[in-house]
């Protein structure tokens, strides 16, 4: 083991990651109409039976008055411009369709942006073919000569779309920070595996971090740690699951890097399904990390750690 001195020459920054979460979104008997209708180029609306407040998608429930009785309106494809924000995905849209009391919040799908202006005169852009979501109703565009169209009564609607798959998807930057940007610097770069070392205890933590959690002071000195280590613990994983790296059988282990004092979970591979049986790999076997050929500034740069000088298994 040896000491670096100073920093790493360069620090990753952030690791881009993406959350992804498919659920199913109920969507109510009233937006469920409005839903469905759309594929017809309807929008439907609701009017409050108490206070008259017709508002856009139609809802169970007046957001006014809290009153659930409402009658169905076919509200018009046409409205007034009232505020929108242009972004990278868009122009997102406050619009006050004909006749309404409550703004629509759409988006702006035609036209430069700049041309747009307070209270201008849009029109609905239906998608080409209808998909039974909202976006059937893509936004709307300006139309300058559009002339003011009435509310009227729904009569006949389509059966409601109850249930919508829906995927959120939210892409982000994980920001590393100093300690884990410097390990995955070297991990990428140098094939390096760093720790820092406790001032007081002397113990090599990895990952890197800014305190000693047991004796709760500033870590010191930047250390090299090598690839080598010692199983502390192990499980042998038969079952599939999802978000799984590699296919079982394989071993899940806690393994301590020769000169450290922390744990670090990774998996051990190049096994037989015989060494598997019969537990040839054990608490107290020697490891060594084998790295890919990928170079993402990760710990899945080692594919799995292989056993060294332990028992024959292979
Ligand atoms: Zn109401
Ligand atoms: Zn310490």
């Amino acid at each position: 083991m040896t000491t670096t001195a100073g920093l790493p020459r360069e620090v990753m920054g952030a690791m881009d990651a993406r959350l992804s979460m498919p659920y199913t979104l109920t969507a109510g008997a009233a937006t469920g109409v409005f839903l469905a209708e759309l594929a017809q180029q309807r929008i439907v609306g609701t009017r409050c039976s108490a206070c008259e407040t017709i508002r856009v998608p139609a809802q169970d429930f007046c957001g006014d008055c809290g009153g659930d009785a409402h009658d169905l309106v076919i509200v018009p494809p046409s409205g007034d411009l009232l505020a929108w924000t242009v972004t990278d995905q868009g122009t997102v849209a406050l619009v006050l369709l004909d006749g309404t009391d409550i703004p629509f919040l759409h988006q702006v799908v035609e036209g430069d942006p700049a041309a747009l202006s307070m209270g201008a005169r849009v029109t609905a852009v239906w998608a080409a073919e209808p998909q039974g979501a909202v976006m059937d109703l893509m936004g709307f565009a300006l139309a300058p000569s559009e002339p003011v169209h009435a509310v009227e009564e729904a009569g006949e609607t389509a059966t409601p779309i109850e249930q919508l798959n829906y995927q959120m998807v939210l892409d982000y930057q994980h920001a590393y920070g100093h300690f884990y940007g410097s390990l995955f610097d070297g991990i990428k770069n140098d094939r390096r595996i760093r720790g820092v070392r406790c001032p007081s205890c002397r113990n090599v933590l990895v990952p890197p971090r800014a305190y000693c959690e047991a004796c709760f002071v500033r870590t010191g000195d930047w250390v090299d740690v090598p690839d080598t280590g010692v199983l502390q613990a192990c499980s042998v994983v038969h079952i599939e699951f999802i978000g799984q790296r590699v296919p079982p059988p394989y071993v899940y282990a806690e393994i301590v890097l020769d000169g450290t004092s922390t744990r670090l979970i990774h998996t051990v591979g190049g096994l037989s399904a015989e060494a598997l049986r019969s537990g040839s790999v054990h608490p107290g076997s020697r490891v060594q990390a084998v790295w890919s050929d990928r170079r993402t500034g990760s710990l899945s740069d080692i594919d799995f750690f292989k056993v060294i000088d332990g028992p024959a298994d292979e």
